[in-house]
């Protein structure tokens, strides 16, 4: 231990202070509360390893890590940063927009959250930061429903709905009204849908259900009726019934398309073919519904 060079009296040092060296309740109790929140550490812990586990598209994932470490770009945020707008919430312009506002107790958030499936009171307990409020929701959930939680689903759902109506206020002049807010939601979740179907292999080359009859990557669109099944036909008044299928081959990128149509259900006559290029088979299949539909025009059907 060094000795100090000249000889002074100790003093008392409170290092969790500002100004340094002076202890006050309040500091104290920052510091206390600071010990409480890093204990929370094993539950930030298990949280960030469910998140990256979740049955839901990756930007979703990268979304909801973004809301828990306050790291969106929201007003208040944008305002830290040195940036000179106005900070105060656009829809209700009742308090600043940061994200505990904006996902919790605006007036238009607390609606969607009654609103959904979940029925949830966001205002309740304000107290608690916005980031423990998701982890809260997330691991309870999951913790009740398993990794296939349909409620994350609608709970990140509502989050993403909120986010994309006022952005919508914002930058693309959009009324950011109720409608809005169903309409993204509403998107959002089938989005939702249709990556957790792709996960699970339904439609996917060589996975499509066995009993549909249709060989792997053939998928059947219909246009203008409710019901159609070959095999059980209806007495839907359908005008024509269009087949189309697109091949491709890797090593050149070139890709054939075709189709073929029938008036009767019965037999079915050439339509035509095109050819080029594609990127994957993918983009061959979507290529032979586009000139068949183009064709389909044409030919007035
Ligand atoms: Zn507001």
């Amino acid at each position: 231990m060094e000795l100090p060079a000249n000889e002074e009296q100790d003093v008392l040092y409170w290092g969790g202070g500002h100004p340094p060296g002076i202890y006050t309740v309040k500091t104290g109790y920052a510091f206390l509360m600071n010990n409480f929140l890093q204990q929370d550490v094993f539950s930030d812990t298990n949280f960030f390893r469910i998140l990256w586990k979740l049955n839901i598209p990756p930007k979703w994932s990268l979304f909801l890590w973004k809301l828990v470490m306050n790291g969106l770009v929201v007003k208040s945020n944008l305002v830290k940063r040195g940036i000179d707008i106005d900070v105060y919430c656009d829809s209700c312009g009742m308090a600043e927009e940061d994200q505990q506002h904006l996902f919790r107790m605006c007036s238009f958030g607390r609606y969607a959250w009654a609103n959904c499936s979940l029925n949830i009171s966001s205002e309740i307990d304000e107290s608690t930061p916005f980031g423990h409020w998701i982890q809260n929701y997330i691991l309870l959930f999951h913790s009740e429903d398993g990794k296939r939680s349909e409620r994350v689903g609608t709970f990140i759902g509502v989050l993403w709905s909120i986010l994309l109506t006022r952005n919508g206020r914002i930058f693309s002049n959009q009324g950011g009204c109720l409608t809005d807010l169903f309409r993204n939601y509403n998107t959002a979740m089938q989005q939702l849908s249709v990556w957790q179907r792709v996960g699970e292999g339904v439609g996917v080359n060589g996975k499509v259900s066995a009993d549909s009859g249709a060989p792997p990557s053939f998928e059947r669109v219909n246009i203008g009726c409710k019901r159609e099944d070959i095999n059980h036909p209806t007495n839907a008044r359908l005008e024509v019934t269009i087949m189309a299928d697109g091949s491709w081959l890797k090593r050149n990128r070139m890709a054939g398309t075709g189709w073929a149509y029938s008036e009767d259900q019965i037999s079915y006559m050439e339509g035509g073919g095109t050819y080029g290029k594609a990127h994957s088979s993918l983009h061959a299949e979507v290529m032979a519904c586009v000139a068949a539909l183009k064709w389909a025009e044409v030919k007035g059907y």
